[in-house]
């Protein structure tokens, strides 16, 4: 799977709004407060009233923000309408068009106070200290600078069995295999969170920093290997990581389950490494994109538009 197909799949909430029994629908959200988990980590807490019919299905469930340009303060859209909003918001002049980013559902919860909170780890890659997005990264440039009271939009779940949840071990998984780099690791440890007591993980977790490597709770029997990436891009990045992951015994197991998520041509050379060397069974291996160096999510949906015919346009048939 290439971060593309990843693309494709993380815009599924999107798709399926127009189902008849929409699994997915738009939630306004407003940003309650903010803080800081660690050197990358940006986690934003947001509430709303429209919360209430939000549904997590916790583990990795992702969902599609839409993020206002640099001069707006709120996200404003046409349409939110199933069988318009797409158009409408694909023929906003670019100047205007909230960007379209896929994020992860650290936690929800509703407090004591009756209020619906739901939290989301963002990843500052570099462009938050910059005075404009000149740069891209619109997602890491407005988390860098949210504050209170700030709105944006969000396709997120209606129902908590949906396909955005993509970490589904079978019955059998005697142990749990994990690797994730800083985007996936909200993802990582809202798993972590909800496996049952005593499940046996694996798992490797490559962060920019040391001071990402967060406190991560849980009751499984996990043992984590973090990886802090030293300078180095690419190729000579990604095969550092492998000797570390090589470096490590394999769990005996007959039922590994491995769930990997990260940059593109990383997350492609772990699963290698898994099939191939450690001889996980490839149909128990959960691989997604979540980002791919040098191209921005719209260079990654434009291609998947490209390569697919008009009737599977997951927008079109909105
Ligand atoms: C299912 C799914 C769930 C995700 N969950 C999360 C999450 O919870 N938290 C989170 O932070 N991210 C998450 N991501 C990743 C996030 O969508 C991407 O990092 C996204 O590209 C960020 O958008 P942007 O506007 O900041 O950068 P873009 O405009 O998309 O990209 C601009 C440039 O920055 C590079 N880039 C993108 N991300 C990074 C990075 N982390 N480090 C260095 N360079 C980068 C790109 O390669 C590109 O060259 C998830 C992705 C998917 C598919």
């Amino acid at each position: 799977m290439t971060a593309t197909d990843a693309t494709i799949e993380a815009t599924t909430e999107a798709a399926e709004i127009a189902e008849d029994t929409p699994h997915f629908r738009f939630f306004e959200l407003e940003v309650l407060r903010t803080r800081r988990l660690g050197h990358s980590f940006l986690r934003i807490t947001f509430g709303g009233e429209s919360l209430a019919g939000f549904r997590s299905g916790g583990y990795d469930q992702s969902l599609s923000l839409f993020l206002p340009p640099a001069h707006r303060e709120h996200t404003v859209l046409p349409s939110t309408a199933e069988d318009t909003w797409f158009a409408q918001w694909r023929g906003m002049p670019d100047e205007e068009r909230p960007v379209m980013r896929s994020y992860t559902v650290r936690e929800q919860r509703r407090t004591p106070e009756g209020v619906d909170e739901v939290d989301i780890d963002f990843v500052l890659h570099g462009t938050e200290t910059s005075a404009a997005p000149a740069a891209g990264s619109p997602a890491s440039y407005w988390a860098g600078r949210a504050v209170t009271g700030r709105r944006i939009m969000a396709i997120g779940p209606a129902v908590a069995e949906n396909k955005s949840v993509r970490f589904q071990p079978p019955a059998a998984t005697d142990v749990v295999l994990m690797y994730a780099d800083e985007t996936a690791l909200p993802a990582a440890a809202a798993i972590l969170d909800r496996l049952a007591e005593g499940t046996r993980v694996k798992a490797w977790f490559e962060v920019p920093h040391e001071d990402d490597r967060l406190v991560l709770p849980t009751l499984a029997d996990a043992d984590i290997t973090w990886v802090v990436r030293e300078s180095g891009a690419g190729r000579e990045r990604t095969e550092r990581l492998l000797e570390v992951v090589r470096a490590a015994g394999t769990p005996a197991a007959e039922a590994p389950y491995a769930w990997i998520a990260g940059e593109s041509a990383t997350i492609r050379a772990v699963r290698r490494h898994f099939v191939q060397e450690r001889r996980v069974d490839r149909r128990a291996v959960r691989f997604t994109g979540y980002w791919r160096l040098g191209a921005s999510e719209e260079e990654l949906l434009a291609e998947a538009y490209a390569g697919r015919a008009p009737s599977e346009d997951p927008g079109a048939s909105l």
